[in-house]
Parts: structure tokens; C-alpha cells; sequence
């Protein structure tokens, strides 16, 4: 073993490691799942027949960024760039910090706690026109922002750790740590609670993440000195030799954290229902009962099928690893 080590490892440093993304596809999808069982009876009698689509679906944002670049901005927001917590000099209000920053500033470093309530309202239009299919469109996509607006590593500039040497720390904290460990949590969050203003209540879980992303960072590196050699794993995928964080290594790194990804996770799931919930309220909570059966447009069908394609190919279009 001993010699084969350098070898392998010089293998394994020509070869790709594991592609991270926003709280990995896993996650996203029990994210937006879980969300269902929040929901009171009149929406749960709507959302639990198309579970598999809202959930399938969750991941669509994360898709679209191989086909469209300007879609990345969407999913993070580097908010350490506008100063320190609370980050007061950055104007909540979209229009206030247009004027300050410029759109092409806001748009480099990210937009996600704007982009959430714009996609609050396209989904509360969808329940007053009674569109089942932009309910079910705007609902997953929706799911989507809120949970990445809940990640810390989306709320700074040094999000995959590439400013300190930890390149990689993205994936292990949402990828590899919910993926091993999730099957010990509990992820049903209780009844979803009407939220009275969408856009102060993303803002609050974005200034968590902003405030967080510190402790993330400076966690692992710790515990990276104390492992050393046992930080990484190896395993065979598709005939490659692919690197991860090792299994004993995220364990001990999600009892650093307290558990941060596991609350995180059911932060967001109950916020996910919770958006959801109030945008049916806001709606004038529309009967979705003779929604039931009305069939997809195939618009929607095609639009899937061409961010899959672009997805195959592999090439994100913007920044990665957000
Ligand atoms: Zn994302």
C-alpha cells in the first residue's frame, strides 16, 4: 500500500474530482420533498400527487446554469464584499441598491436575497391565475433559491475556499456531509408558518449565512491540520479513481459544526413550505382542487428536457461552485 500511494496519488491528481453543487442534487431534492409535509391539507392535497415532480424539478436552477450564464447570479450572493454583519451599507431594497452598486456590480457578486421574492411573486401570480403548471415550476424553482440562500458558503467571496487553501470545502459541506449522514435526521419541520415579509426574512437567513461562513471556513481548516493523512478517501467511479473527503474526516467535521448542516437543512425546508404556503395566502388561497388534473404544457416539458441536455455536457456557464 505504501507504494502504491504516491502513485495512486499522482493518478488521482490528473483525474476530476467530484463535481460539487449548490447543496448538492441530493439535497435539493429531499429539501424540496420534505417541504411537502409542511403544507395544511388543502395544499398537501395538491402537492403530494406531484411530489416527484417538485422534488425532480428542484434542481432545475442548478441545470439552467449550463445553458444560460447570467442564471449563476441567482444562486449566492458574495456578501462579505459590501462589508462586515450585518452589512447594513448594502440596501435591502433592490431598486436602492441598483442605484448604489450598479447592476453590473450586483450581478458579479450575486443576487440571490433579490431574486427569492421575485420568484415568490411569479409564484403567487401562478396560484391567482390558477396555472398548475408555473405552480409546479415556480414552487421547485423556488425551493431551489430559498435553500441556497441558506448555505453560508453562498454568502461569501471565498465560497469553495479558494482564497485560503481549501478548495473543495463547498462540496463537503453540502454534498458530503448531508449525503452520509442525513439518514439520521429528522426532516419532518412542522406546519408552515405565513411569512409577512418574504423579503426581510430571506434577508435574515442570508446575514446567518454571511455571519456563518466564517466559522466554516475556519473549522475545517482546523480540523484539516488534525487529520493530515486521513483527510482523504478514494474510490472507483465509472473506472475512474475519484477523491473524497473521507468518512471519519465529515463526521468529525459536522460535530465541529454542532450540527450547522443538518439545522441548516431544516431551516430550509420549513422555509420552503413556508413560502409556499404564503404564497397560496396572498393569492386569496385559490381552490386547487379542479387544478388536479390538468395536464403539463409541453413548453415546460421541452424547456427540462434542453437544461438536461446542456447539463450532460458539463460546461457551466458563469461561476461554478456556487
Ligand atoms: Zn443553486
Amino acid at each position: 500500500m505504501n507504494i502504491l500511494k504516491p502513485v495512486l496519488l499522482l493518478w488521482a491528481s490528473l483525474l476530476t474530482a467530484i463535481p460539487a453543487h449548490c447543496w448538492g442534487f441530493w439535497a435539493h431534492k429531499t429539501i424540496n420533498y420534505y417541504a411537502v409535509f409542511g403544507l395544511p391539507p388543502a395544499l398537501v392535497a395538491f402537492y403530494k400527487p406531484q411530489i416527484r415532480y417538485i422534488s425532480e424539478h428542484a434542481v432545475d436552477p442548478d441545470m439552467r446554469r449550463y445553458l444560460v450564464a447570467s442564471e449563476g447570479a441567482h444562486h449566492y450572493i458574495d456578501i462579505d464584499r459590501y462589508g462586515a454583519p450585518p452589512y447594513d451599507s448594502l440596501p435591502r431594497r433592490w431598486d436602492s441598491a441598483l442605484a448604489r452598486y450598479g447592476n453590473d456590480t450586483l450581478q458579479a457578486y450575486g443576487i440571490v436575497p433579490w431574486w427569492v421574492p421575485r420568484v415568490q411573486a411569479r409564484l403567487t401570480e401562478a396560484f391567482r391565475e390558477g396555472d398548475k403548471a408555473r405552480i409546479l415550476k415556480w414552487s421547485a424553482e423556488l425551493g431551489h433559491y430559498i435553500a441556497d440562500a441558506h448555505v453560508p458558503l453562498h454568502a461569501t467571496r471565498n465560497h469553495n475556499g479558494q482564497l485560503s487553501g481549501q478548495e473543495g470545502i463547498h462540496g463537503l459541506w453540502e454534498s458530503r456531509l448531508p449525503e452520509l449522514l442525513a439518514a439520521d435526521w429528522s426532516l419532518l419541520t412542522g406546519h408552515a408558518s405565513y411569512i409577512a415579509s418574504p423579503t426581510a426574512f430571506i434577508w435574515d437567513r442570508v446575514v446567518e449565512s454571511g455571519r456563518a461562513a466564517d466559522t466554516v471556513l475556519r473549522l475545517e481548516a482546523a480540523l484539516g491540520k488534525e487529520f493530515k493523512g486521513q483527510k482523504w478517501s478514494w474510490s472507483e467511479r465509472k473506472g475512474k479513481l475519484v477523491r473524497q473527503y473521507s468518512e471519519p474526516y465529515a463526521r468529525a467535521y459536522h460535530q465541529r459544526l454542532n450540527g450547522m448542516v443538518e439545522r441548516r437543512l431544516r431551516q430550509s425546508i420549513h422555509a420552503v413550505a413556508s413560502f409556499w404556503y404564503t404564497a397560496w395566502v396572498d393569492a386569496g388561497q385559490p381552490d386547487l382542487g379542479k387544478l388536479q388534473d390538468k395536464p403539463l404544457s409541453p413548453e415546460d416539458e421541452k424547456e427540462f428536457e434542453r437544461m438536461q441536455q446542456a447539463w450532460r455536457t458539463g460546461v457551466m456557464k458563469g461561476r461554478a461552485e456556487d
